[in-house]
């Protein structure tokens, strides 16, 4: 149904007749109390960034939506924590098997609204849809103790609630899986949310929440506000004394604004902020293996993810080898539309991106650093840039210090052991590293060392469900995934019970 006046197709170039449908299917309204809703006059206009032009127009919330939105998820609050665990665990489960069943909407979709190649748009509904079945699994496995007190004179009994009315905010460039992680361990926790997706992809959170109404999640406990302006929509829902817990993945700096604002309220948090993910190649390596995993812990995503590899620190004996073999594979990635057949790189998120891929490899350049491959961005339309691999990065320049997100592979040498780890450890990130050796023992030393959350040692993705993804330092606060990912979502409750 649409509650937007829209034009999208007429000003697109080239949508194939299945592009078409799909967009045409997707919702273009708020979703707030299980209806459908128009939000302000002026629509949110959702892009394709390999091409640039508009393929929908979507209803736009204001601050008073987004209250709409929290008074919904409040008064459906205490059902929904009363309705029993397998419940919601079937729900979830039933949500599962609905997104295998809508794979190709949910993967072209992206692929329109983000740009991701399409197969790496398949392996995002994969990877998305396994919170589904993962905390369909745990939301019946919300456990707690029992036992005597110390001094014999009472019963103690510890019990999981969960933590009520959750704000999620989500970042554009895993529109499926950013979704899923929070909104799947909520809702197996027993909370309502409003989900907030990035203003330059919400299209793939609003066909989901149709998926979850299609499974059964009843009216006001999920609700979704896209908007224009996230901190005038946001601010008053932080502010709200209904809200319990908020849940950001984003960057630092609005990380430390919002973190800011939930004090406030002595809100719960977790945040997913940025990352500088360091990707350490030792001199015995398997280099064949450290090639495949630089491939994937940098390329993958257009390098738009907070795990990227960012600063590739390399043993000065097998540098030049390295980037020998780094180089020949990425001449052979293919940029592209994410639809065009044998795609690899598809185009970045905008031309602000593009910017600022041009102002690091030149900083860097401009300090010593030569370019091996690509360097710049193509003519015509889109956002797209070549993808680039430098070398002799010297100490000082920003690709070092930033995140990068984008496809440059940026490597510079260590001549030991210890300068590798001091190197690794420079940054006020810590979400991910990856070491590569084949002496277990200086393995196991880097993962001891690395002040970082995740490690990947020999392999360059370490992202699962069933694991407990988050930072150190600046990289954040809590987990998202795994045994942990659903106490985020729940609060621990005390009873005395004298004998
Ligand atoms: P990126 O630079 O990757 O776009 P952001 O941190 O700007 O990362 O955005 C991540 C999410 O945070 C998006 O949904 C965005 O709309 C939202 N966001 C940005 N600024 C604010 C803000 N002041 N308050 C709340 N949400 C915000």
């Amino acid at each position: 149904m649409s509650v937007v006046d829209t034009t999208p197709a007429s000003t697109a170039p080239a949508l194939t007749a299945r592009e078409e449908e799909l967009l045409a299917r997707v919702p273009d309204g708020l979703f707030i109390g299980g209806r459908w809703e128009a939000g302000s006059a002026d629509p949110i206009e959702v892009s394709d960034p390999a091409t640039g032009r508009v393929i929908k127009r979507i209803a736009n919330a204001r601050p008073e939506d987004g209250i709409r939105a929290l008074d919904a998820a409040a008064e459906a609050a205490e059902a929904w924590a009363a309705t029993p665990p397998r419940t919601r665990a079937e729900i979830l489960r039933r949500a599962f098997d609905l997104l295998q069943e809508r794979r190709d909407d949910f993967a072209l979709l992206m692929t329109l609204e983000m740009g991701k190649p399409l197969a790496e748009a398949n392996g995002e509904v994969t990877y998305g849809g396994e919170f589904l079945r993962w905390f369909s699994e745990e939301a019946v496995r919300i456990g707690g103790r029992f036992g005597q007190n110390p001094e014999g004179t009472g019963t103690m009994v510890v019990s999981q609630r969960p933590v009520g009315p959750c704000y999620l905010i989500t970042p554009w460039n895993f529109p499926l899986a950013m979704a899923t992680r929070k909104i799947a361990p909520a809702l197996a926790a027993g909370c309502t949310v409003v989900v907030k997706p990035a203003e330059l992809t919400p299209l793939t959170t609003l066909l989901f929440v149709q998926l979850l109404t299609d499974a059964g999640v009843p009216a006001g406990v999920v609700n979704v506000v896209p908007t224009s302006n996230a901190g005038a929509l946001s601010e008053p829902i932080i502010a709200d004394p209904r809200l319990r817990k908020l849940s950001f993945t984003g960057s630092t700096p609005v990380g430390r604004r919002l973190l800011a604002q939930a004090g406030q309220n002595v809100l719960r948090t977790s945040m997913e902020l940025g990352g500088n993910a360091p990707f350490v190649v030792f001199e015995d390596a398997d280099l064949e293996k450290a090639v495949e995993g630089a491939m994937l812990a940098k390329f993958r995503n257009i390098g738009q993810a907070c795990t990227a590899a960012n600063r590739f620190l390399v043993h000065e004996s097998i540098a030049e080898d390295f980037a020998a073999r780094v180089t020949a594979k990425v001449k052979a990635l293919k940029l592209g539309r994410g639809t065009g057949d044998g795609v690899t790189i598809g185009p970045l998120i905008d031309d602000r991106a593009v910017a600022s891929m041009g102002a690091l490899i030149g900083d860097a350049v401009a300090r010593g650093a030569r370019i091996l491959s690509g360097g710049n961005a193509p003519d015509g339309d889109g956002y797209f840039f070549e993808p680039t691999v430098l070398v002799d990065v010297q100490p000082g320049s920003d690709i070092l210090r930033e995140e990068i997100f984008g496809p440059v592979l940026a490597i510079s040498t260590f001549a030991t052991e210890e300068e590798a780890l001091a190197r690794a450890n420079e940054t006020e990130f810590g979400l991910v590293g990856y070491v590569f050796t084949s002496d277990l023992a200086r393995g196991h030393r880097m993962i001891d060392r690395l002040d970082t959350g995740m490690m990947g040692l020999n392999t360059g993705l370490v992202s699962n469900a069933a694991a407990p993804f988050g930072g150190v330092k600046q990289s954040g606060l809590g987990r998202e995934g795994g045994a942990e990912g659903i106490h985020e979502y729940l609060t621990t409750k005390y009873t005395l019970i004298p004998a």
